[in-house]
Parts: C-alpha cells; sequence; structure tokens
C-alpha cells in the first residue's frame, strides 16, 4: 500500500509540473467550473482571456460559452486524448433505467446527466444480466471473447450435469482453477492499468460475483476490490491490508436481510467505505463504483415502484455525497464520471419452466440429465447439447419455432464452424465480423451476430421469449417472459426482471461528465457497456496492444467529432422457418468496427 501511495504521489507531481502556456490557460477554460468559488475564479481567468480571443476577432462571450468554445476551428485543434482527469469515477446502478432519473427523485444524476454528455441510445451488452455487463465492462469485450456468457453458465468441469450460478465469487474461483486460471479471458481493465502503473478500485455493494467480475485478478494481487459480503466481516476486501485497514475503520457491512428488504444499507456502508477511505487515502485511478439497488428492489417490487423509488432516492444521495467530497478534495475539476446501469427491467408476465417443457417434449431425459443442459440468464435461454450434436440440437430448435412462448433462436453460424478450436483470436474475428447472420439451423440467426459464440464456454442454441412495451402498475413499459422452476403459465403481480434482447432491457442508463466531455449535450450515437474499457484507457493514454471488442467513445469528448457526422449503419435482419409460420427478425447498429444488438423480436 506504502507503495502505491508513492505512485499516486509520483502522478500527481507529474500532473503539476505541466507547463502552463498560454494555451493551457485556454484548455483551462474548458473545465467547468463546479463549486461557486471555482465560478469565480473561472470567471477572472475568463476576463483576463476575454482581451486575447477579441483580438482573434471574437467580440462576443455568450452566456454559458466557455473560450474554448469560441476557438477558431474548435474540435480540430487537438486531439482530445489522452484526457486530462486525475480520477475516473464509474457508477453503475444495477437496473436503473434511464427513464428512472428526474429533478424530483435524483436530483444529482439529473444534473450531471443534464450538464455532461447524455448517451440517449445506451446499450446493456446481451444477454441483458448483471454478471454478463460486470465482464464486458472490466474488459472491454463482449461474452463471446471474454467467456462469460450469461448469469448461470454450463462449464461441465465445474458441474457436470448443471449450470451454476456465476453470482457467488467462490463458484467462480472454482471455475478459474477449472481453466487454467482464465474465469475470464484475455486482459482486464485493472491489468492494463497496473501494467501502466495506475490502479483500478471496485468498490461494490452487489453479490460477491458481480463483484469479482469487474477485476477478476484482484485476488492475485491487482488493484483493489471491495465487497462487504465475500465474507462478511472477515473477508470485505483485497487486498489483505486493505481488508484489515477497511474492517478497523468501518467494521462489518450491515447484512443484506430477505429478498423483499431493501438493500440501502450496504449501499450506505459501501459508499462510506468509499468516500471516506478509498478515493482520499488509496487514490485510485480508476473507480468502479457498483451500486446493487435497485436492481433487488425493482425484481421484488417493479420499476416505478415506490420501494424502488426509495432506493434509486438513496443511490442519488449517496453519490451527491461522493460529488461534495470531491469537491472538498480539489478533485471535482479533475474527475470523469460515467453513470451506466448494467441492463433494463421488465415486468415478467408468464413464466416457462424450460427444463420442464424439454422433458415433456422427449428431449431431455431428466433434470439432471447432461444431453440438454439449461443455462439461465432469466430472460433469456442458452443450452448446451451433448457433443454439441447437429440431430438434437435442430430437433430443438423446432420444438421452440413451435412454442407460443418461444421468441428469437440463435445458433452457430451457417456458414462457418464456429467450435472448431479457434486460438482466442479468430474466435473474437468470428463474433466481430460474422460471415453470415443465419444461424445454422432455419430459421435461427447466428450466435456470432450477436457476440455469443464461444468454443468452450457458448451454448449451441439461445433463445428469448415474447415482449411487449405494455405498461407496469406503475406506468412503466416493458414487458417480458420469463424461466420459472414452478410451473409454466401467466403471471400475476409485479415481480419483474431482465436479460431479454426487448429494447426496454437494451436500453441502459448512459452518461458522463466531466472534465474531457463535452457539456450538456444529447447523443444520438449508440453506445455501450463494453465501451467503458476503450474509452477509460483512452482517456489515461494506455495504448493497446490488441484491438478490444468496444469503441472510444470519442464523440462525447471534447475536441471529439460531431455526433452527427458520423457513421451509424443500421440494418434489420429476418429470418423464418416452417413454411413462414415462424418469421423473427434482430436490428443492430453498426460504428465502426463496433456492432450494437439494438433489439429482436418474433413476428406475428
Ligand atoms: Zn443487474
Amino acid at each position: 500500500m506504502t507503495d502505491k501511495l508513492h505512485k499516486v504521489k509520483h502522478i500527481d507531481e507529474k500532473f503539476q509540473g505541466i507547463n502552463r502556456s498560454g494555451n493551457e490557460v485556454l484548455k483551462e477554460m474548458r473545465k467547468q467550473p463546479w463549486s461557486r468559488r471555482g465560478f469565480l475564479k473561472g470567471a477572472l481567468i475568463g476576463a483576463a482571456s476575454f482581451i486575447a480571443i477579441s483580438a482573434l476577432g471574437h467580440s462576443l462571450l455568450r452566456p454559458g460559452m466557455t473560450v474554448a468554445d469560441t476557438l477558431p476551428g474548435n474540435g480540430a485543434v487537438a486531439s482530445p486524448l489522452p484526457g486530462k482527469s486525475r480520477l475516473i469515477l464509474v457508477f453503475i446502478l444495477d437496473g436503473l433505467r434511464p427513464d428512472s432519473i428526474n429533478a424530483d427523485d435524483t436530483p444529482n444524476l439529473f444534473r450531471l446527466r443534464q450538464e455532461g454528455v447524455n448517451y440517449v441510445n445506451g446499450h446493456s451488452v446481451f444477454p441483458t444480466v448483471t454478471r454478463v455487463n460486470a465482464a464486458a465492462m472490466a474488459t472491454g469485450n463482449y461474452p463471446g471473447t471474454n467467456g462469460i456468457v450469461s448469469n448461470s453458465m454450463y462449464v461441465p468441469e465445474v458441474n457436470p450435469t448443471r449450470s451454476f450460478s456465476t453470482g457467488e465469487y467462490q463458484d467462480l474461483l472454482k471455475l478459474d482453477e477449472a481453466s487454467g486460471g482464465r474465469m475470464i479471458s484475455g486482459k482486464t481493465l485493472g491489468e492494463r492499468l497496473q501494467e501502466s502503473g495506475m490502479q483500478l478500485a471496485v468498490v461494490s455493494s452487489g453479490s460477491t460475483g458481480s463483484a469479482l467480475l469487474l477485476n477478476p485478478r484482484a485476488v492475485n494481487g491487482v488493484g483493489v476490490l471491495v465487497n462487504g459480503y465475500f465474507d462478511p466481516g472477515k473477508l470485505v476486501a483485497f487486498p489483505a491490508d486493505i481488508n484489515q485497514e477497511i474492517l478497523n475503520r468501518f467494521g462489518a457491512a450491515p447484512s443484506k436481510g430477505g429478498e423483499s428488504e431493501q438493500f440501502n444499507g450496504a449501499v450506505d456502508w459501501t459508499s462510506e467505505v468509499l468516500r471516506e477511505f478509498v478515493i482520499p487515502e488509496i487514490k485510485p485511478d480508476v473507480v468502479f463504483n457498483w451500486i446493487t439497488e435497485p436492481d433487488n428492489t425493482q425484481h421484488n417490487f417493479g420499476a416505478g415502484s415506490p420501494e424502488a423509488l426509495n432506493t434509486i432516492r438513496n443511490d442519488d444521495r449517496n453519490i451527491g455525497l461522493i460529488l461534495e467530497k470531491l469537491e472538498n478534495l480539489g478533485l471535482a475539476d479533475k474527475t470523469n464520471i460515467f453513470v451506466v446501469s448494467d441492463h433494463g427491467f421488465g415486468l415478467d408476465t408468464f413464466a416457462v419452466n424450460v427444463t420442464q417443457e424439454l422433458i415433456n417434449a422427449g428431449l431431455k431425459a431428466g433434470p439432471n440429465s447432461d444431453d440438454v443442459v439449461v443455462a439461465s440468464s432469466s430472460q433469456a435461454i442458452l443450452l448446451h447439447v451433448k457433443d454439441r450434436n447437429p440431430t438434437r440440437i435442430k430437433e430443438v430448435v423446432k420444438f421452440l419455432q413451435n412454442q407460443e412462448w418461444s421468441g428469437v433462436i440463435f445458433t452457430a453460424g451457417k456458414s462457418q464452424s464456429s467450435y472448431r478450436k479457434d486460438s482466442s483470436f479468430s474466435q473474437r474475428q468470428n463474433n466481430r465480423l460474422p460471415l453470415d447472420s443465419r444461424g445454422s439451423v432455419e430459421g435461427s440467426f447466428s450466435l456470432e451476430l450477436i457476440h455469443e459464440s464461444n468454443a468452450e464456454r457458448g451454448p449451441d442454441i439461445l433463445f428469448t421469449f415474447p415482449w411487449s412495451s405494455d405498461k407496469n402498475a406503475f406506468g412503466v413499459e416493458g414487458t417480458d417472459f420469463t424461466n420459472t422452476s414452478g410451473t409454466t403459465g401467466p403471471l400475476t403481480g409485479n415481480a419483474s426482471g431482465h436479460g431479454s434482447m426487448s429494447p426496454w432491457n437494451v436500453r441502459n442508463t448512459f452518461f458522463a461528465w466531466g472534465v474531457d466531455f463535452k457539456r450538456g449535450v444529447n447523443i444520438n450515437v449508440p453506445a455501450s457497456n463494453v465501451d467503458l474499457t476503450p474509452t477509460i484507457l483512452a482517456l489515461k493514454g494506455i495504448k493497446n496492444d490488441e484491438t478490444l471488442d468496444g469503441r472510444v467513445l470519442l464523440e462525447g469528448l471534447k475536441g471529439g467529432p460531431d455526433e452527427r457526422q458520423m457513421r451509424v449503419k443500421t440494418r434489420v435482419f429476418t429470418t423464418n422457418a416452417n413454411q413462414g409460420r415462424y418469421k423473427a427478425a434482430i436490428e443492430v447498429s453498426e460504428v465502426e468496427n463496433q456492432r450494437y444488438i439494438d433489439k429482436s423480436w418474433r413476428i406475428p
């Protein structure tokens, strides 16, 4: 830890050592004043610069304009990278829909979104579940590349007959052991930062599994990882000296209680550790702060419920306290902030016991048989067929196409044998540039198209359920079907979930605010959770030795391109089977080499 503090100090000195040329003073004006005092200081520098600007023929500074806004050719003067922030702080609010943010319930988030760059076309990574998105954020790579393909995964070396939940960190460590240290394939953000003498701190009130996936190598000494629930009261952080320090100063994290309880206590404890210890004393370069609500409460009570609103207000209050702390530490104008959610949310209106349905259809021998293994992401289902048997795969797909409750189906690509034991490189190329949008079975799309092809852990069949834009009891749009261990049939009540490819689950909260970002703009160009790591690395001036699946969100940065001049190619693919009795569509949007999965649906 002492070494780390020295390292941080060294970097601080580098920042202070920047020669403040006239250009720098102008650049300084790009920083938006945070406090009233900061604003006055900014105004004074502004007055001095105003004379210089006038000499260039610009006689008026309109209210709200910065000097930089008036520079001739602004945007083409200098590359926006690397950025100027000391700290990059990523708030991830589990399950927060963008339509939950407003001035009354979430004044802090509302202000940041108004003042910053609002990506109105944000994307959760499909399957739109927690751990898939945690892994995508931590790597900048899609599931097919990083190997975390679902919330529950089937890996025979871990359990030969059933899938396991990725929510428990011990199970992930088993996976790590079973796969030769590759719980996640490829380098993580934490490792890339460490190689450049920088540090990632993950501070999470979520499940121990989702926490570990944000910094998987923390157990091997990479960066910092805080979660109050690894072994409550005993193990709450990696590395060991930081664990001890947190326990000494903050005690055990409060118990989360039953599922119907709000996890505000967990959020408060975690937020305090971040605010009073991690940011001021560990001084990390990048922070992922995972906030476990409103996910838990929305699952039980629905999006827009009074209970969910209560947890969202508490999240916002905690974020407000952290913003205040940044100001007190003099970090407010040296920080970039991202606010994202891992996925949206929708009301569950129908439940399907997929395992039982397959058994009833004679396609699976029993609940624990390994002929067809079900791995659930609730509103999206992965099926693993023994030996990837093509005949059985075809039979299962035909069965699904005849069910009213099935949605869109994905199998290995038609024009490529995706399950050769490819090197990870060609595997990635397959996901990135699929040769064919069609799956190998008639009426299905390819797994490569949706970045779910993985030689070791990828499914043989992946399917969704039907969704709608109907409203729940609180007027919030979006419904879906979900997997159950109970009886297949309609659901009543407010219980809700996610995982599907409906726009209500794909569309996540995604905005950015800070020293390197444009001010007060909406951006329609798509962005995704998988774009976070590439953008963070670019802002920190770290070059990649290889290309990541995600892209750098340049259009959001000061000096970056005008989003209206960027090429976004949106396409809809369709497929059919059964002489047209089964039809489905998928919409994808492409920016550069990045392919965003917008939505898919079964055509009536
Ligand atoms: Zn989640």
